[in-house]
């Protein structure tokens, strides 16, 4: 992509027209997310992993965008390993902490501006340390959450933002059909759908998963990284 102006991160913004010339393609991306003071529940037996997606995603065939906070790299470095070894994946940053880059975030505490930088590039050292190839400089905002100076503090960490048009609405859904039904109906050629590696957070997205890509492949979707559809753009 081109450099944002004027020193500024540039963010790559979905926005699908629905067809014309448009190739059917999809990019399904998944947010690993774990904060940096989630370690005590972690340590106590609260699961930020989900090997089962992971799974299903290779059963399945689908190439797909993994975006992994540090925390998450630290905390299940094997299996971080694991998703950056394989040419199925690559690996997209979510921040170290996934703390707010602007306020309000859904109640997340924020990461000053001096410190946005580090906190991104600090989540690459723990990709490095745990051994994950496969890693693309990509970023998702936590929460998706931005703005201007957001994007002038970023500029050092030479990432470019990622956001999307389809929300699945995986987050805290136990009904695994609502979700998929929210990314079928969400869905057009070019769409890059959010959702959730951690069963913690999004215990009914490996279910979803399972019924939205034999229904968009049967539509003649096609599932893509996000780096094909950056490839893709006019
Ligand atoms: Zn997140």
């Amino acid at each position: 992509m081109a450099p944002g102006p004027a020193g500024r991160t540039p963010v790559f913004e979905r926005r699908t027209t629905g067809g014309g010339s448009v190739e059917k393609v999809v990019a399904l991306t998944f947010d690993a997310d774990m904060t940096a003071d989630q370690g005590p529940r972690a340590a106590s037996g609260e699961r930020f992993d989900n090997p089962d997606l992971v799974a299903a995603l290779r059963r399945l065939k689908v190439p797909s965008t993994v975006f992994m906070t540090g925390r998450w790299a630290e905390e299940y470095p094997a299996q971080a390993k694991a998703i950056g070894a394989d040419p199925l994946f690559e690996v997209a940053n979510h921040s170290y902490s996934h703390h707010a880059f602007s306020s309000p975030c859904y109640g997340l505490p924020v990461v000053g501006k001096t410190a946005m930088a580090r906190d991104v590039e600090r989540a690459f050292t723990a990709f490095r340390k745990a051994g994950v190839r496969n890693v693309v400089p990509y970023f998702r905002f936590p929460g998706g959450c931005y703005d201007d100076k957001a994007l002038s503090a970023l500029a050092p960490a030479n990432v470019t933002a990622v956001q999307w048009d389809v929300v699945s609405g995986d987050a805290f859904a136990t009904d695994a059909d609502a979700v998929a039904e929210q990314v079928l109906d969400g869905v057009r050629p070019g769409s890059l759908v959010v959702m959730h590696c951690t069963r913690s957070a999004a215990p009914a997205t490996e279910a979803a998963v399972r019924r939205i890509v034999p229904e968009l492949r049967e539509r003649g979707y096609r599932f893509v990284k996000v780096s094909e559809l950056m490839d893709d753009r006019p």
